[in-house]
């Protein structure tokens, strides 16, 4: 049976009035599981007045208060957890060990949220002119917009609405359409947890919803993640309209294997880091740069691990009792793996050297599930469309170099900026890739280097329009406005002879 899955608003659902609505899939089943409701403009100016309805009593909320519903959520989330990883997997299709471990990074910033006190402190200068005193304080937005995208439905958004509720901020969240659920249990969750109504408000839609958001002179800022061509149009569009705009983008991320590495360390990262999640993550490796001498044994060594993947239905009641759960589910819809089944014929007929096919799999799953096993390609050159594209599915490309100066050349030439890694023994060229290389984030020996909470998570070049990267101090300050106050209090006995100076204050 199909289930509508509705907006979010005031603390309960809402059905909105467009009449629009979009199929949900299983993507291990091929079957519709629900309909979502697809905004109209109408339904989105609703959803942001009540938004902006609750933002000024919540951010004038004590910060006491505020960090005791950040700690409610915390624990009922936790707690709850399987449950949203059981939606999860409905919905996107990962595995529920997957799944889970996506919730824990979120849950991750939730918890540094959770010291918002520590966070918010300003600073105060005493007598910093003669009997004047100056400190600094951060003010919350208003109503910030959260636009996200398929690939963590759940985790996305957790980089950004744990700071911006804890900093005083009333949310719009426009999750994907492709997997709408995990954001309307998370906002029951919140209700759950304390949080006033209208703080926290689930928008969902396509591009109608995006606009409004966009467009809604409300609305202070914009946190997105997607594609590279939506969040330029983010980025573009909201900034127009004089918002502060964060705008996550694509990905291309090299790993980068030097010749003194240990390939069976290097081989199972290239696994879990191409394959995991089905390639489905911005920080998933999709290009493997070898350094030639190593590299014909590191093929080697990749493709017999890929060989022993289980790929099948992840959710946990499809696995049978004793069975060893799948370790990579289907594609998210049919759409997308029929692309990405596309990207490999192409690479074929440009000539790269196919050393796994995914297009064979047998999975564990029905019939009319959305499935594409690892595919390994050797020999794979720059401008090769498997090169050039962002596949996001499961395909590794191995580019062959004759040098470290090669390597890094090759990442600096990409259009991408989000993720590398580096797997060698040598600590001095290690310390060189880290200073080289124009990427945002850098794993050593490391392949899915994703920041913890407090430190910020972002990419340079084509992966970021703006500046402001999330969570960490960085998204602290994004949500926060700042102010500093200078302030002298005089002591009537103290009033200095004359009276009136018209002159700058001297500091003498
Ligand atoms: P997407 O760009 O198609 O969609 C992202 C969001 O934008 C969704 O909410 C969607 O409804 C909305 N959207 C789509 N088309 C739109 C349009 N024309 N106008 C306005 N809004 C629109 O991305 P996706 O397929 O959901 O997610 C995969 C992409 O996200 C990949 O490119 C991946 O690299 C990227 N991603 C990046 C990061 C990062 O940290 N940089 C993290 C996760 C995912």
């Amino acid at each position: 049976m199909s289930t509508t899955i509705t907006h979010w608003v005031d603390g309960a659902p809402f059905e909105g009035t467009s009449g629009q609505l979009a199929d949900v899939t299983n993507p291990a089943t091929g079957a519709v599981s629900g309909r979502v409701v697809l905004a109209s403009e109408r339904d989105a100016q609703h959803v942001i007045a009540c938004a902006s309805a609750a933002a000024t009593g919540w951010a004038s909320t004590s910060i006491a208060r505020r960090t005791q519903v950040m700690f409610a959520f915390r624990e009922l989330l936790n707690a709850r957890k399987d449950e949203l990883a059981a939606i999860i997997t409905a919905e996107h299709g990962k595995v529920h060990s997957d799944a889970v471990g996506e919730i824990a990074r979120g849950l991750e910033v939730v918890e540094f949220a959770c010291g918002v006190g520590h966070l918010l402190k300003g600073s105060h200068s005493d007598n910093a002119s003669t009997g004047v005193d100056v400190h600094s304080r951060r003010e919350a937005l208003g109503v910030v917009g959260i636009i996200s995208p398929f690939n963590f439905p759940a985790m996305v958004p957790m980089w950004f609405f744990p700071v911006a509720i804890a900093a005083g901020n009333a949310v719009v969240l426009k999750p994907s359409e492709k997997d709408p659920s995990a954001a309307l249990w998370l906002a029951a969750l919140w209700t759950e947890a304390g949080l006033p109504d209208g703080v926290f408000n689930v928008l969902q839609g396509d591009k109608v919803a995006v606009d409004a958001l966009l467009d809604s002179p409300e609305v202070a800022s914009i946190s997105f993640v997607g594609s590279t061509p939506i969040a330029q149009y983010v980025y573009e569009r909201a900034s127009r309209s004089g918002k502060r705009v964060q705008a996550l983008g694509g990905a291309k991320n090299h790993m980068v294997v030097l010749g003194d590495a240990d390939l069976d360390l290097a081989a199972d990262a290239a696994v879990n880091a191409g394959f995991g999640s089905a390639g489905e993550r911005c920080m998933a490796i999709s290009v493997l740069v070898a350094i030639d001498h190593v590299a014909d044994d590191l093929v080697d060594r990749i493709a017999q691990r890929a060989r022993t993947l289980v790929i099948g239905d992840g959710a946990t009641a499809s696995t049978e009792a004793g069975a060893k759960e799948a370790d990579m589910g289907p594609l998210v819809t049919r759409a997308h793996r029929d692309r990405v089944a596309g990207l490999i014929a192409s690479g074929e007929e440009a000539g790269a050297k196919v050393v796994l096919d995914g297009r064979e799999v047998q999975a564990r799953g029905e019939a009319d599930g959305f499935w594409l096993g690892p595919t390994i390609f050797d020999h794979v050159s720059t401008e090769m469309e498997i090169y050039t594209e962002e596949i996001f599915g499961p395909v590794l490309s191995v580019i062959r170099v004759a040098s470290y100066d090669e390597a890094v050349a090759l990442v600096n030439a990409n259009p991408y900026g989000n993720g590398t890694a580096v797997f060698t023994n040598d600590g001095g060229a290690a310390k060189r890739f880290e200073t080289d290389v124009q990427v945002g984030m850098i794993g050593i020996n490391v392949p899915v280097p994703v920041p913890v909470a407090y430190y910020s998570f972002g990419g340079w070049k084509r992966s970021l329009f703006g500046d402001t990267h999330a969570h960490g101090v960085e998204g602290v300050h994004f949500f926060t406005r700042g102010k500093v106050v200078t302030s002298r209090w005089i002591d009537p006995s103290d009033r200095p002879e004359g009276g009136l100076e018209l002159g700058f204050p001297r500091n003498d």
